[in-house]
């Protein structure tokens, strides 16, 4: 095959946030990219639907970097996300209504959340203290943004590099510290119940932490007009530097030769050749389907057989005909006690999760509220189901019909208010963002991989020249600054492989 291209051609797979940010800083740093998306619109996961005059927002709750003063502000810019952006910050994380009639709240606020949760479960006062003392320990670790007047960062900087060395043990025993496992500490039936849900139960504390720390300093606001809006600035950035995107373009195969990938072929069957391919799509596929596990190493392989990632899930939207004013917003919502326990994804639960949009008046017609409800699920039985499409979809209505009896409970009359329900299940995350079994977020971090916090993941394969990877199936943890953080990182070694200087604009 004598079509090896050595010019500065990058074809990208993906035009989720990773994907897009690796096309972005190529394109600022003279590189010719081009991104190939399966999808017909631009931000992967990072995504909403309408569905009769309601938006149901499948992504952003908080995001990492929203103040000024961060430096992932900086990176947000770089990006086009921050500007003609508002962020709101709530003083809400999550909420759980009690059976006895007792409230527990998570508040944003360190001070508020401390004397809260004492005043709640005085018994469990030791865990409470680990808990707060942590969150105040994450309060240094953010990066001053480079807007920082020059004695102030340096300040920070000071502090940062101080509380690295000071706390660097106490980070690492927290990140062998699963949040099920935390939770068992408690003695209080519902701060212990708190801990288990607001949290994936596998996942390291560590970023628990991080997160009410970056709550407390505002830096994990909530952009108004959601996901959609975001992604949208993406693709706006990316197109206005000179790239260019496929939509509707499926990749089949990413093409080698003399172990060298040389372009790609879609599933249209014609060939893009270039000098170098990244793929930001889900690393199973590309690994797997896409280069045939040709360049998978037992180290590779033993990551897919062994490491957790985020669980798929039956995700709701519900369109109701009223407002709720007597509910405060929260960044993740609230849940409510069922009257006996249902089953609903496998799992038998006692309690409902509702994520109400009444802080964000855009994704609802006016007097009207646009509520969702996330619910773990498994991968393996919907896949099953979905091989029979009218089980699978009498399934779907069944869920529909529960959710609508449940929410009944919580709030009388609802069921005659709601004018539109939508349940997507793993393979609708699996239809339209290919992600390894439907998972939300790539691979959780717990105690079994936390080597990855001080050593990061290879983006590239062993013996497979001119190609790499980004985005969440190589950045445990997953998340949108993580995702722009690994295209960036990715193209600053580029730069460093064709000796040139990293440059990034901000517009
Ligand atoms: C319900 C939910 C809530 C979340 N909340 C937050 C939050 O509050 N804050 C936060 O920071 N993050 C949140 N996340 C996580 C965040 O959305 C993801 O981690 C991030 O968007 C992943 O970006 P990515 O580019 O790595 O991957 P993806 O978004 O999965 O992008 C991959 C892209 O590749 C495309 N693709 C795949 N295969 C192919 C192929 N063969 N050919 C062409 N294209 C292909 C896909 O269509 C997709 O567009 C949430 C996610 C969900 C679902």
């Amino acid at each position: 095959m004598n079509k090896i291209t050595s010019d500065n051609s990058i074809n990208i797979i993906g035009a989720g946030f990773a994907g897009l940010a690796a096309g972005i800083y190529a394109q600022m740093n003279g590189y010719r990219s081009q991104v190939f998306e399966m999808h017909d619109l631009p931000g992967g996961l990072c995504t909403s639907w309408m569905r009769k005059g309601y938006t149901i927002d499948c992504c952003i709750h908080w995001l990492v970097g929203s103040s000024p003063e961060s430096s992932m502000h900086d990176l947000w810019e770089e990006v086009g996300i921050t500007q003609r952006r508002q962020f709101i910050n709530m003083n809400e994380y999550y909420r759980l209504e009690g059976p006895d009639g007792r409230t527990l709240t998570f508040y944003t606020d360190v001070d508020r959340l401390e004397k809260h949760l004492l005043e709640f479960s005085p018994q469990d006062v030791e865990p409470i203290k680990e808990f707060i003392t942590g969150i105040r320990m994450c309060l240094a670790f953010d990066q001053p943004s480079r807007h920082t007047p020059l004695p102030k960062r340096l300040a920070k900087q000071f502090k940062l590099i101080l509380s690295f060395i000071r706390n660097g043990k106490k980070m690492q025993k927290w990140m062998q510290i699963r949040s099920r496992d935390f939770a068992n500490r408690f003695k209080d039936p519902l701060l212990k119940k708190g801990f288990e849900e607001m949290w994936i139960p596998e996942f390291s504390m560590l970023f628990m932490l991080f997160t009410f720390a970056y709550l407390h300093s505002k830096n994990a606001g909530y952009p108004l007009g959601g996901s959609m809006p975001m992604s949208k600035a993406l693709e706006e950035r990316y197109k206005a530097l000179g790239g260019i995107i496929h939509y509707n373009n499926r990749v089949d195969k990413i093409l080698t030769g003399s172990d060298k990938a040389i372009g790609i072929r879609l599933e249209n069957g014609t060939e893009h050749f270039c000098s170098r391919v990244i793929s930001a799509a889900d690393g199973y596929s590309t690994i797997f389907r896409m280069l045939d596990g040709k360049y998978a190493d037992e180290k590779i392989r033993s990551i897919y057989d062994k490491w957790l990632p985020f669980p798929p899930l039956i995700f709701a939207g519900i369109g109701v005909n009223r407002t709720f004013t007597d509910v405060l917003p929260s960044v993740s919502g609230f849940s409510f006690q069922l009257k006996e326990p249902v089953e609903i994804g496998k799992e038998k639960r006692d309690r409902l999760h509702v994520h109400l949009y009444n802080h964000d008046t855009s994704m609802a017609p006016p007097g009207k509220t646009v509520l969702t409800t996330m619910i773990m699920t498994d991968y393996e039985s919907w896949k099953r189901l979905a091989e029979d499409k009218s089980a699978y979809l009498n399934k779907k209505d069944e869920i529909a019909n529960k959710l609508i009896e449940l929410l009944e409970q919580r709030f009388p009359g609802i069921t005659s208010q709601i004018e539109m329900i939508d349940i997507a299940t793993p393979m609708t995350f699996e239809r339209y963002t290919a992600n390894w079994k439907g998972s939300f977020e790539g691979w959780l971090i717990t105690p079994e991989n936390a080597g990855v916090l001080m050593k990061p993941m290879s983006q590239s394969l062993p013996g497979l020249a001119n190609f790499y990877m980004c985005g969440q199936w190589v950045e445990p943890g997953g998340g949108l600054p993580t995702g722009i953080m690994s295209g960036r990182r990715l193209i600053k070694r580029l730069c460093r492989e064709d000796r040139k200087k990293f440059r990034t604009t901000a517009h």
